[in-house]
């Protein structure tokens, strides 16, 4: 999580800041220290209506423990707020609804237990970060641990621990103390303030520290060393690709964890667009792509490491049934499985393939009594002939290889015709299932463009590029398309839904997939 700290001298420009924050981050912080004039309900309303998944931190730091970029000179920051004064706000933040308060260690047993206790009487869902700041130096790994330890007594759901780095080795001590916290299966934020301590910044959230905290581009930090929310996230993208295999490892016991199982899986968007979802579905796990040599041994690593889901691509689709405990009806149709959910060592096969390309076809047009010519007869062919029978529609196949369009046209009992009849061929819907236009042969289409005026909505499962020639033929002659993407992003949510029992966000999997293969394409222009 990336937690963007509001810390504007007026009420004003923490709203704007919290608008901002809210869209880029997944956590803003109201440092109601350092907003003199700042109304906490419109402040905590104006971070809910910017967002429904943002957290809403708040607190009232210690001016000993707060240590800013630049002087500051506030008139109730001078002396702070009083405990009592400073409890009443932190118990009106629970009650508005804040989803976390933080309070230092140094204000005592007493005043954190009536925290914890208005928390518990109120029934409240509000967290409790108990925290401790140097703002002058970073104290031994021993001395951390200790207060680390005094924390947790405390009755923290979230330890904080923050050090001012006077060298580089003090981020080695905060790094030790993320492990530390893991292994005790407590939560904790740590790294160090100053210059020397952005490295730990950054390594920190990849390590296991609940959240970091960063800037708005052009917003005022709250200590010094903080990053933009932007650089904190590349390289936090960057060191968790590289870091992949590894950060199962660092996982809180408790925590679920998917694998994609494949070969080659280097160029997968699965484990991007799949640990975005989980981060905003608030699932403690993560999911990573294998590069698989021995099937039968990646499959009873699933079952011995207890990893809860996988998905499975090419070319394990079908030979994967064998080592599986049941097959779904609809995977068992189609002979092939992407899914497998594992459940306490017992693992079931499904496909979502097939429903991720249905219901991106069903959300534009019912399929029920439509004609639907599909170009191509390997998997992806088959998933969607068997989809589009089962809602009631009638699909045509046509293939390259004649012989394989007879041989599915037989088993679901449809029409099929070679490619070069493509001109005769009239229906509602053309689905591409070829691998014809895909990057790098992004300058192919399966079919001549004029054929595309014979089809009310045209349809590609290609999704890099994300607008393929076939698209761009059929929308230049005013046919409806649909993108790969949606087939994609559906056929993962589906994969989600199945692991998790919850829906999957569809939006927000679409934005990030389609983000990032914006970004390839502006690369290879
Ligand atoms: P497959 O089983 O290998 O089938 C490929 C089909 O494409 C075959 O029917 C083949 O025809 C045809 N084909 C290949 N090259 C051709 C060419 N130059 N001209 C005409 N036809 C050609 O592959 P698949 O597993 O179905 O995957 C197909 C595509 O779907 C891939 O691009 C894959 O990335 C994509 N896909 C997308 C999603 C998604 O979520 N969007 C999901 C799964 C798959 P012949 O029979 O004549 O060889």
């Amino acid at each position: 999580m990336i937690c963007i700290p509001v810390t504007d001298k007026t009420h004003k420009d923490a709203l704007q800041t919290i608008e901002r924050g809210a869209q880029e981050a997944d956590a803003v912080e109201l440092r109601m220290d350092l907003i003199p004039d700042g109304d906490l309900p419109g402040l905590i309303d104006a971070a809910r209506r910017a967002s429904k998944r943002v957290k809403i931190i708040v607190t009232c730091r210690r001016p000993e423990e707060a240590l800013l970029p630049e002087p500051i000179d506030l008139p109730f920051r001078k002396e702070g707020l009083s405990l009592a004064a400073k409890i009443d706000l932190l118990k009106q933040a629970v009650e508005l609804g804040a989803d976390f308060v933080d309070i230092e260690l140094a204000c005592g047993d007493r005043a954190i237990r009536q925290i914890l206790s208005f928390i518990r009487r109120r029934k409240s869902t509000a967290r409790v970060i108990v925290s401790w700041h140097d703002v002058s130096q970073a104290p031994s790994l021993a001395k951390l641990k200790t207060i680390f330890h005094a924390c947790m007594k405390v009755g923290a759901d979230i330890v904080k621990i923050v050090p001012y780095a006077r060298k580089m080795e003090d981020n080695l001590k905060v790094l030790s103390l993320i492990d530390y916290a893991i292994a005790r299966d407590q939560k904790i934020i740590a790294m160090c303030m100053g210059e020397l301590g952005q490295i730990s910044r950054i390594m920190a959230p990849v390590w296991g520290s609940y959240l970091g905290f960063a800037v708005l581009r052009g917003g005022k930090k709250s200590a010094p060393g903080q990053m933009t929310a932007r650089t904190m996230k590349e390289f936090q993208h960057l060191l968790q690709r590289n870091r992949r295999s590894v950060q199962p490892w660092l996982l809180p016991p408790g925590a679920s964890n998917f694998v994609l199982l494949g070969h080659p899986v280097r160029h997968s968007l699965s484990p991007l667009m799949h640990n975005k979802a989980l981060e905003a579905m608030q699932i403690e796990g993560h999911y990573s792509a294998f590069c698989v040599n021995d099937l039968a041994a990646a499959i009873e690593g699933i079952r011995g490491m207890n990893i809860r889901g996988a998905s499975v691509t090419i070319p394990f689709k079908t030979t994967v049934m064998e080592y599986l405990d049941e097959i779904d009806e609809d995977a068992a149709a189609l002979g092939a499985v992407n899914t497998i959910v594992n459940d306490r060592g017992r693992l079931a096969g499904y496909n979502t393939d097939w429903l991720g390309l249905i219901t991106a076809v069903q959300d534009r047009m019912n399929i029920a009594g439509k004609t639907i010519a599909i170009i191509g007869a390997g998997g992806t062919a088959r998933a969607a002939v068997y989809g589009i029978k089962k809602q009631g529609g009638n699909p045509i196949i046509i293939n390259r290889t004649l012989d394989k369009a007879r041989v599915l046209a037989t088993l679901f009992d449809c029409p099929f015709y070679p490619l070069s009849a493509i001109g005769k061929i009239r229906a509602h819907v053309l689905i591409n299932t070829t691998s014809v236009g895909m990057y790098p042969q992004i300058h192919q289409s399966p079919v001549p463009a004029p054929v595309l005026v014979n089809f009310e909505l045209v349809m590609d499962v290609i999704y890099n590029p994300l607008m393929t020639k076939l698209l761009r033929d059929a929308e230049t002659r005013g046919v409806k398309t649909i993108p790969g993407l949606e087939m994609f992003v559906r056929q993962g949510a589906g994969q989600l839904k199945l692991w998790t029992g919850k829906e999957a966000p569809l939006a927000l999997m679409k934005k990030t997939v389609r983000e990032r293969l914006k970004n390839i394409e502006n690369r290879d222009e």
